[in-house]
């Protein structure tokens, strides 16, 4: 067994080792429960890791639990839904302190919001041919997590009317389609402002990912910046190395921190915990140099 000792975070992203601050739990849409996650992560040689399940922090306890046994360290966490110029966006929250101040009201109003949007595409989607969508969706999820849009993907599978998941959210759930439903999520701004209140550093994530022209990505983090948030995902899984250069460039002339996450949600595909595309040579500081997230770069740096 190793030493439960926390290795020291680098002050360089292109340096980053062990550290992956995007993942997802049975929380939300991920296969692995908190503590199955904690493992495969430590089992991986992760030392850093945030749980960001979407909209909810109910994942973190367990997930912390988990780890104090094995000497890793889980940034609480959550990545938050929210629209931007009629654009689903997704703000990943590092919570070190939890949900505090309007975040509690916050997370409730998301859990909300993510039960009437659920009604709302099981009302669309039987327009399509699934009958008893929400009932199909929740079977899915097993249990009574809240609905996500994966949830729905298989409901559609499993009834034969696509032949995959990535069918059924080109034909029916991807962005624009009829199951897209983006009514009921808060603005950009506000999400961003819930996360301040909570103490927290917002970071923009998987900015590569929203299908947005280089000038539209630059209003976005124009708006995010002024909306309170400090800091983007450099990396998500996988991306282009051009793009991602084009996108550390952007990021610098703001002089935002950078965050780098798989997005792991289940294994057997091609992204596991700790993977991703490498980081480009970049002069943006990482975002745990934030003095808010001290507490994690410090805690192995003390002991070097
Ligand atoms: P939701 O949070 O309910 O809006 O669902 C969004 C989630 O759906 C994302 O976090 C991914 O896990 C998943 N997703 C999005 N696009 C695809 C896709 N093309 N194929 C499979 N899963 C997807
Ligand atoms: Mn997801
Ligand atoms: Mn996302
Ligand atoms: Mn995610």
């Amino acid at each position: 067994m190793p030493m439960t000792v926390s290795h020291a975070l680098t002050d360089s992203l292109v340096d980053a080792q062990g550290i992956d601050l995007h993942m997802h739990s049975t929380a939300s849409d991920g296969a692995l429960s908190p503590a199955e996650l904690v493992a495969l992560c430590h089992q991986r040689g992760l030392t850093h890791i945030a749980l960001t399940d979407h909209d909810t922090m109910a994942g973190v306890e367990a997930a912390e639990a988990a780890a104090s046994s094995l000497g890793l360290q889980v940034m609480p966490a959550t990545e938050l839904s929210c629209q931007w110029r009629g654009v689903n966006i997704h703000v990943v929250g590092l919570l070190p302190e939890g949900a505090q101040g309007d975040l509690v009201e916050g997370l409730r109003r998301q859990s909300e919001a993510r039960r009437a949007r659920a009604q709302e595409i099981a009302r669309r989607l039987e327009g399509v041919g699934l009958s008893n969508a929400l009932e199909r969706a929740q079977q899915q999820a097993g249990g009574e997590r809240p609905l996500g849009r994966p949830d729905f993907a298989r409901a559609l599978v499993d009834a034969g009317l696509v032949p995959d998941m990535a069918s059924a959210f080109k034909k029916h759930l991807g962005a624009g389609k009829r199951g897209d439903v983006k009514m009921h999520w808060p603005y950009l701004s506000e999400v961003v402002e819930w996360i301040r209140s909570a103490s927290g550093v917002a970071v923009l994530a998987h900015p590569l990912r929203y299908g947005l022209t280089r000038r539209k990505r630059g209003q976005l983090l124009d708006d995010f910046l002024a909306a309170g948030g400090e800091a983007a995902e450099l990396v998500n899984g996988f991306q282009n190395p051009d793009v991602t250069r084009d996108l550390a460039r952007q990021l610098d002339a703001r002089a935002m921190l950078g965050s780098l996450g798989s997005d792991f949600h289940f294994s057997g595909g091609p992204i596991a915990p700790g993977t991703m595309s490498p980081l480009p040579r970049t002069a943006l500081a990482p975002v745990w140099s934030h003095p808010t997230l001290s507490q994690y770069a410090g805690a192995g740096a003390r002991r070097t």
